[in-house]
């Protein structure tokens, strides 16, 4: 027999193939078992049409087999077939789809979900394999064909015989080498993890006959009568067919058929968690882009999930077979919690099924998918307040990262989904809570910034507005005022910080009057602390927002005093310094200390100048420049 040569070029690209269009040895399996499906399909389509076969799809399955000492993994079907021409055509053309063609033709008649497209997958065995045997009886004919390659040399095509319809694939596994251990195709628990990983929703059977283990008959009979010492029993090797995928996708399931124990069972086990998800959000879209996905919210935050080291993405199948296990152009980044997956036929693929062409599909997906996590998320927020108060505690940090995240892209989609606790009610509130709950005369939404509920409860630049009854949102996240400031305003209402400058609050006018006054009255008194303080503030003022503490810092210009916090405490060289400004409080018993030393001993001011500029700094929980002085100058002004 004359051995056909395959043309320069496919010799050429046979070796690219091989070499270089995937980088997972692993997927030859996913790949001729796709086609095994595909070639099972087109009979079961042909039956159809046919109306005469007899044959219905549960006739239907995969076959796989070891053969250890030959080195050989067989995979059968009793799909189509291939008559001598088809596998002249198919396999003997490198990119010659048989499949793509199939589905061309049968495009309008029925719906069609047929893997192949390219014409290369098959040639993926050759990076496993030595030797690849196909044995092939197409549907309708009498003769079975034998194809042999050893890859690049060329391919032989015999006649052969086999009984029934349909195609053996015999690959012999090439031998270790240093680098790989091919000998792992072989092994049961490995063949059985690439079934599961990237066919498992194939929808015809794949078996294997799988080695199991029993008690010894006769070591069963001897227990009963035995008189000698109990002895161990013995265990025999036995073999048994199993059905290694599960075939039908939960998520191409009708909803009623599913129950909430089928969700999160197939979520636990999919996405390796221990605790039912806190809510599933399953959806069919038919349209323009095609797609079934299912997604969950875990209940619990993973533990790396604020770390660099955790992944976000969603699994991506193209008609039941796993393409990618984390795409994460599926995703946004501010809800990189949620996990699940898509199923897709409408994707364009590249050839080596490893990723997308281009994304115009995969973006149309992704933004629906936005759109309806968000919409799901608010509904939990609105009908079960406290779900969504355990899943804010989880992930809010991650929404109020996405408001400030690349310039606010996000903020709009983001802003009625996050929330921050609240002064007056105690507990998290969102935002238009808080501004259908604004004073008539308010025109500010009020926040306060701090490390903790408790101390923020505490601080004296909120006095002023708690004396007036309006609400405070008390940020405690670092991220928190970074990200109200990307939003500005919500429902044209600004925000604005209890420590800033001007709070923007209408005094009576008798009150202006009494405050200029007092202001011009003590000018002398407030230039000489600003001169013991130097650039540490920029003035020294008195305040109208303080009710009972002496002193407090506000910020004068933009940036405010917890931003200049939060962005030195950042692992960088820059830092930076928010203007500073020290309020007094008139009325209370300190002020009339400060004046009476200024009148009888001005050095005692400098002094108490310091004293009070720390003060307001631990409350205002920094650190004082010099704790020893600080604490010095506490104790002479005990003893003196
Ligand atoms: P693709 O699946 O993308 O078409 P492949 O290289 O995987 O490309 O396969 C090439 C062609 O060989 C298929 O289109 C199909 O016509 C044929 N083929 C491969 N495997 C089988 C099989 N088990 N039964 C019948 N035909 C097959
Ligand atoms: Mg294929």
């Amino acid at each position: 027999m004359a051995k056909k040569q395959f043309k320069a070029e496919s010799k050429r690209l046979l070796d690219l193939m091989i070499n270089s269009i995937y980088t997972h040895k692993e997927i030859f399996l996913r790949e001729i078992i796709s086609n095994a499906s595909d070639a099972i399909d087109k009979l079961y389509y042909q039956s159809l049409k046919e109306n005469n076969t007899g044959l219905g799809r549960e006739d239907f399955y995969i076959k796989l087999s070891v053969d250890k000492d030959n080195r050989q993994l067989t995979i059968s079907d009793n799909g189509i077939g291939m008559t001598k021409e088809e596998l002249e055509s198919n396999l003997g053309t490198i990119a010659k789809s048989g499949s793509l063609a199939f589905k061309n033709e049968n495009e309008s008649k029925e719906e069609i979900d047929i893997i192949g497209q390219f014409g290369v997958g098959f040639y993926s065995a050759f990076m496993v394999s030595s030797n690849v045997v196909v044995i092939t009886k197409a549907y309708g004919e009498e003769q079975a064909y034998k194809w042999e390659s050893n890859g690049a040399e060329g391919y032989t095509i015999t006649e052969c015989e086999k009984d029934s319809v349909g195609t053996d694939i015999i690959l012999t596994i090439k031998e270790n080498t240093e680098d790989e251990k091919y000998d792992e195709f072989l092994q049961e628990y490995r063949i059985k993890g690439l079934i599961t990983r990237y066919s498992d929703y194939i929808r015809y059977p794949i078996k294997m006959m799988v080695e199991k283990h029993r008690v010894k008959e006769s070591d069963k009979e001897s227990e009963k009568d035995s008189t000698e010492e109990p002895k161990q029993p013995e265990y025999e090797t036995y073999y048994e067919e199993d059905t290694l995928n599960s075939m039908v996708p939960i998520w191409r399931k009708n909803k009623n058929e599913l129950t909430d124990e089928d969700y999160n069972n197939f979520y636990k086990e999919k996405f390796y968690d221990f605790v039912d998800p806190a809510k599933v959000i399953h959806t069919n879209v038919e349209g323009v882009t095609t797609y079934n996905a299912l997604l969950y919210i875990p209940a619990k935050t993973p533990m790396n999930y604020y770390t660099k080291e955790y992944e976000k993405g969603l699994q991506l199948y193209s008609s039941g077979v796993l393409i990618m296990d984390k795409c994460p152009d599926l995703l946004p980044d501010c809800f990189s919690f949620v996990r699940g997956l898509v199923d897709s036929q409408d994707l364009s693929l590249n050839i080596s099924r490893e990723m997308l062409q281009h994304d115009r599909q995969l973006k149309a997906i992704a933004s629906r998918l936005e759109k309806k996590i968000k919409s799901e998320l608010l509904e939990m927020l609105n009908v079960k307040r406290e779900k969504y108060d355990e899943f804010f505690k989880n992930f809010g940090l991650q929404l109020k990262f996405g408001i400030y995240d690349k310039f606010g892209a996000k903020a709009d989609l983001l802003k009625d989904l996050i929330m921050f606790y609240s002064s007056s009610e105690k507990k998290m509130v969102t935002l238009s809570e808080y501004v259908s709950r604004m004073k008539e005369e308010q025109k500010y939404i009020y926040y306060a910034c701090g490390e903790s509920v408790d101390k923020l409860d505490k601080q004296p630049q909120t006095e002023l507005l708690k004396d007036k009854g309006y609400e405070i949102l008390y940020f405690t996240d670092d991220i928190d005022e970074f990200a109200i400031r990307i939003l500005n305003k919500f429902e044209e209402k600004e925000f604005k910080s209890a420590s800033s400058g001007d709070l923007g609050i209408e005094e009576s006018k008798e009150e202006k009057e009494e405050l200029k006054k007092q202001a011009e009255d003590n000018k002398e008194l407030f230039e000489l602390m600003k001169e013991a303080l130097g650039d540490k503030i920029s003035k020294v003022e008195l305040s109208q927002r303080l009710k009972s503490h002496p002193v407090c810092l506000t910020s004068g210009g933009d940036l405010s005093i917890e931003m200049e916090k939060v962005i030195n405490s950042m692992p960088t060289d820059e830092k930076i310094k928010a203007e500073k400004v020290l309020e007094i409080n008139a009325s209370h018993p300190i002020f009339e200390a400060l004046k009476k030393a200024f009148d009888e001993d001005k050095d005692k001011i400098k002094v108490y100048a310091e004293l009070l500029y720390n003060q307001a700094l631990l409350i205002e929980g920094m650190p004082v420049d010099d704790p020893v002085a600080f604490s010095n100058a506490i104790c002479d002004l005990m003893v003196s």
